[in-house]
């Protein structure tokens, strides 16, 4: 848990940064679109062939890129004189670059120098350059954490912290950074909660079921899920509030939870599940009762802890979100938006 706390150092920017760059938006060629469908621009996806060839052939490369996209700083300031420190090569570090300030002020010559990794993804780690991207890469391609393990020669200590930084980073976009109301006007949202995780192992311990609510909208993959305590009114409307634009049309089953929500601006529509699939009106909840399905057989391909219930959430709702789309290229988006080089 201190790992994933230690790495999990939500970026402050500091001076010295380019203005003219916005560090959160770049991408290596303007054409290419983070989030965009690229079915119109092939191009555009970065496959692990054209990552390989185009950013893991050097060292110079990797940094370049890395620059380019603002995993690493283009420019830091000097603790010392506060100018931009030079990034130079250099024998003594793993990476053979580092930030180095020489300047003089008045008679005194200052000598600071830094990583080239300081407050980046790449920061805390003895992996290289190249096996974090490379690691990242297979993450986002939803390999097994053995796999990469075995492709990179990695130690299971290694592999484990890494696998939970990524799941870290959704945490922080989805939860954080990204989280934006459902629905609206108009716009119809399935609701519902579940209970999730209680299995027994087979090595014989129970583990204890956590509840889950969450809601999708019917025409889109936009999405909230979070985990509750409880799943009453005083528990669920709040989030509701939080999550479901005002002036939306719900639909869920006929928990009790739900009777007051034409008091708060949602229209509501249900569907007893005991009695019927479909409701009269059409309405029904089979959307978010597959998101259901999909995420429980998610959840259970390994042992799950309770608390980390919330970051494996988190991991499922970005797949999810990102499926049509370049999720290396929107998970290093997103990954600058979380650890600003500095
Ligand atoms: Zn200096």
């Amino acid at each position: 848990m201190s790992k994933f706390v230690r790495k999990c150092n939500v970026g402050i920017q500091h001076g010295c940064s380019p203005s003219t760059q916005s560090k959160g938006t770049q991408v290596e060629k303007p054409s290419s679109s983070y989030h965009g469908k690229s079915d119109d621009n092939r191009d555009a996806f970065l496959t692990y062939d054209r990552l390989c060839r185009e950013v893991l052939c050097s060292q110079d490369a990797i940094i370049s890129w890395c620059q380019d996209i603002g995993l690493i700083a283009k420019a830091m300031p000097c603790p010392t004189c506060g100018e931009c420190m030079a990034i130079v090569e250099t024998n003594d570090r793993a990476d053979h670059m580092k930030w180095e300030c020489r300047r003089q002020i008045g008679r005194k010559r200052h000598r600071c120098e830094k990583s080239i990794r300081s407050g980046s993804w790449f920061a805390q780690s003895n992996l290289s350059l190249e096996e974090t991207l490379k690691f990242t890469y297979w993450w986002c391609c939803d390999l097994k954490q053995d796999q990469i393990r075995q492709q990179l020669q990695l130690g299971k200590h290694t592999a484990v912290d890494w696998d939970m930084f990524c799941r870290e980073t959704c945490e922080v976009v989805m939860m954080q950074a990204d989280k934006k109301k459902v629905g609206g006007e108009g716009k119809r949202v399935q609701i519902d909660e579940s209970k999730i995780g209680k299995r027994k192992y087979y090595r014989g311990h129970q583990v204890e079921g956590q509840w889950v609510f969450g809601g999708i909208e019917e025409d889109s993959r936009e999405c909230f899920i979070v985990t509750v305590e409880h799943r009453d009114e005083a528990t669920l409307l709040p989030l509701i509030q939080e999550w479901i634009a005002p002036g939306t049309t719900i639909i869920s089953d006929c928990w009790k939870a739900y009777i007051n929500l034409p008091k708060y601006g949602y229209t509501h529509e249900t569907v007893n599940h005991s009695k019927e699939f479909v409701n009269k009106d059409g309405s029904h909840t089979n959307k978010i009762e597959g998101h259901w399905r999909q995420m429980k057989t998610n959840l259970s391909t390994h042992g799950r802890r309770k608390h980390h219930y919330a970051s494996y959430l988190a991991e499922f709702l970005y797949r999810y979100k990102h499926k049509d789309s370049d999720i290396f290229k929107a998970f290093i988006h997103d990954v600058v938006k979380v650890y600003n080089p500095h």
